[in-house]
């Protein structure tokens, strides 16, 4: 070994108690990641862990013991992390139990004063801990593909270093230690700590970091009252393209919306908002976009269609519209233009719906205009 025990558990310390405090801050920039505070805690009670395992020059099974809870307890808040990143929630009464289920049974070998295989057992507790934590980052790999394989592999193998460190010690006979173990699955759990701390630690900063980024992105794409897609949004996507020939871009405008808002209030209005969005995105496929352009506005660009099917499309959400208002008579009138043969711009389509719905307006509202496609450019 190049460097002896003590050095590598100081390295370890240091590196966790930098990890505690750098997670521990970037909790209080963003307080609903409670993921973060959950590694915090984890990283300062395995900082905790590891110094008190460091004083076992002279052996003492208790203190051994209580380095071996501290670790266990920091590897259960690491792994309630993991699960917290993945679903956004977490059972504590499970976790608890998981927790305290591990040290239990560890204290109990100790009390019987078999440390070896109290040692071993605590070893293969933190390996199921980390284990556990790498399938929650496998399942979410979704997310981010390679950052977070990389980061599933490195708890894979922290797990294998410590479960190695248990098996030894059994394989060895160790059932009752007079000193700190000290073999070759040791030497390479200290190394394993070290690489797997610093990787860990800075892919779940990044991770941490890219989430907070897409939701940025994606808070500034959305229609925050109903959800569908912004005007800006909507532009991003279509902007200047041309629509492939058969496409369509439906607008709607609900009928008399100003005075619904004068009888009912503006709250009432914006139910009537929301639920119109919601018959909007059922009327649909996952495939088409729907918008809310402003006010009482919506945009909806159908792709992948035959020529007529828009006009139905939109006849069956104006329909749904009347009679989800009926009690406050709230309905809407739309305007479909479809994309010419050669495609048109989605531009020139949104300024031919609204042509549209400006004469399914004057025709007395609650109905849809769809003229059949552009022949001229
Ligand atoms: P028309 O049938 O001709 O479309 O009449 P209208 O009253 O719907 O049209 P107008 O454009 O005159 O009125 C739109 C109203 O939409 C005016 C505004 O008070 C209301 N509005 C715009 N944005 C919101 C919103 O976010 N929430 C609510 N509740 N009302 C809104
Ligand atoms: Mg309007
Ligand atoms: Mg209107």
């Amino acid at each position: 070994m190049i460097l002896d025990q003590i050095s590598f558990l100081t390295a370890i310390g240091f590196s966790s108690a930098a990890l505690t405090v750098t997670l521990l801050v970037s909790w209080m920039v963003s307080r609903k990641d409670g993921y973060l505070l959950s590694w915090s805690i984890g990283m300062a009670l395995i900082v905790f862990g590891v110094i008190a395992y460091s004083m076992l020059d002279q052996y003492v099974p208790a203190v051994q013991l209580m380095s071996f809870a501290l670790l266990m307890a920091g590897f259960t808040f690491i792994y309630a992390g993991a699960v917290q990143f993945r679903t956004g929630t977490i059972s504590i009464p499970k976790v608890f139990a998981l927790g305290s289920s591990t040290i239990g049974v560890t204290s109990i070998i100790f009390a019987l004063n078999y440390s070896g295989i109290a040692t071993a057992t605590a070893n293969f507790g933190i390996a199921q801990l980390l284990a556990l934590a790498a399938y929650e980052y496998w399942l979410g790999r979704k997310e981010a593909p390679l950052p977070l394989a990389l980061n599933a592999a490195l708890y894979a193998i922290s797990a294998l270093s410590f479960a190695l460190c248990g098996l030894v010690l059994l394989v060895n006979g160790q059932f009752v230690l007079i000193a700190r173990p000290q073999n070759w699955a040791e030497d390479i759990n200290s190394i394993v700590a070290i690489v797997g701390l610093t990787g860990i630690g800075a892919l779940s900063l990044t991770l941490n970091h890219s989430r907070a980024a897409r939701q940025h992105r994606s808070e500034a794409m959305t229609d925050a009252l109903t959800g569908l897609l912004n005007r800006r949004a909507l532009f991003d996507a279509h902007g200047t393209s041309r629509l492939e020939p058969g496409a369509a871009v439906i607008m709607f405008d609900l009928d008399h919306f100003k005075a619904i808002n004068d009888r009912l209030g503006h709250a009432v209005g914006d139910c009537v908002l929301q639920d119109f969005a919601a018959l909007i995105r059922d009327g649909i496929r996952p495939t088409d976009a729907a918008a809310r352009l402003g006010g009482e506005e919506f945009c909806v660009v159908l792709t992948g269609l035959p020529q007529r099917s828009a006009a139905a499309v939109a006849e069956r959400i104006r329909a749904a519209q009347e009679l989800a208002g009926i009690a406050i008579e709230a309905t809407v009138s739309a305007g479909v233009a479809i994309s010419g043969v050669d495609g048109d711009t989605f531009e020139t389509l949104l300024r031919d719906a609204d042509e549209a719905l400006y004469k399914a307006k004057s025709a007395g509202r609650n109905r849809i205009h769809a003229p059949g496609p552009r022949l001229v450019a």
